[in-house]
C-alpha cells in the first residue's frame, strides 16, 4: 500500500509540481489549497506525511499547525513547512507552532522529497516492544506514550524521538550534530538552533509534572540526568 502525503499549498503551479513528483515516486498524493479546510482534509484522509504552506488565505500554516497538534487522532503526523520568509524568527516561530521541519522557498524538488522520505523513515523506528524509564519519566514505545508519574504527557514526533534518544542512555551528552543526524536523519540540512527549540519544547511539555531532567552542556549539547537544567561544561 502506497503512503499518503497530503500537500496544503495554495499555488497551484507549485502543489501540481510536487503532486506530480510525489505521485512519481510512488506516494498517493491529496491537495487542499483552503486553509480552513484543511484540517478536516487531514483527518479525512490520515496522511503519513503534511506538506503545509506557511501563507495560505483564510487560516495560515501557523494556525493549521497549532491546530494539527491539538487533535489526538493526527497530532503526531509530521509536519513539513514551506515557507517563503527566510527569516530565522520565523522558522523558530513555525517549528513553535508545531512543525518538524521547515523548507524555504524557493527551494528544489530533489531537496523537499528527501525531507519527505526521511520524516517517513522515522516513523517505524517507533514501534518497537519496549519501554524505558527514567526516574519518573516512561516511554511506552508500543503505545507512543510518554508518562510523568500517572500523568500523559502530549509530545510531537520530534519531541518524541529526542526524548528517545535521551533516555536510552542516561547520563550521555549528545551533540546538536549528533542529535540533528540520528533525529533529522542523513542528507538533510538543518540548523543547529532547531534542536534548541525542540528541547525547549521537550522541556515544557516534561517540566509540567516534575522537575527538570534535561541538562544542557554549554556549548555542547544535551543529556538525560538528575542533575537537569543546571549548566555544566562538557566531560
Ligand atoms: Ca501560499
Amino acid at each position: 500500500m502506497s503512503q499518503k502525503v497530503m500537500i496544503i499549498e495554495d499555488e497551484e503551479a507549485l502543489a501540481l509540481l510536487l503532486k506530480y513528483n510525489l505521485e512519481k515516486e510512488g506516494y498517493e498524493v491529496f491537495w487542499e489549497s483552503r486553509g480552513n479546510k484543511a484540517v478536516a482534509e487531514v483527518e479525512k484522509n490520515l496522511p503519513a506525511v503534511i506538506i503545509l504552506d506557511w501563507m495560505l488565505p483564510e487560516m495560515s500554516g501557523i494556525e493549521i499547525a497549532r491546530m494539527i497538534r491539538s487533535k489526538p487522532d493526527i497530532k503526531t503526523i509530521p509536519i513539513i513547512m514551506l515557507t517563503a520568509k527566510g527569516e530565522e524568527e520565523d522558522k523558530v516561530k513555525g517549528l513553535t507552532a508545531g512543525a518538524d521541519d521547515y523548507v524555504t522557498k524557493p527551494f528544489s524538488v530533489p531537496e523537499l522529497m528527501a525531507r519527505v522520505k526521511a520524516n517517513l523513515r522515522r516513523a517505524p523506528e517507533l514501534v518497537a516492544d519496549k519501554e524505558f524509564i527514567f526516574e519518573d519519566i516512561r516511554m511506552d514505545l508500543t503505545e507512543k506514550k510518554v508518562y510523568r508519574g500517572n500523568n500523559f504527557i502530549h509530545l510531537g514526533p520530534t519531541e518524541f524521538r529526542l526524548l528517545k534518544m535521551l533516555i536510552e542512555h542516561p547520563g550521555k551528552v549528545f551533540s546538536r550534530e549528533k542529535l540533528l543526524k540520528t533525529v533529522w536523519g542523513d542528507n538533510i540540512y538543518v540548523e543547529s538552533r532547531t534542536v534548541d527549540v525542540h528541547i525547549r519544547r521537550l522541556r515544557k511539555s516534561l517540566n509540567e509534572f516534575g522537575p527538570d531532567y534535561i541538562r544542557t552542556v554549554r556549548a555542547t549539547g544535551y543529556a538525560l540526568d538528575k542533575e537537569g537544567s543546571s549548566e555544566a561544561e562538557a566531560e
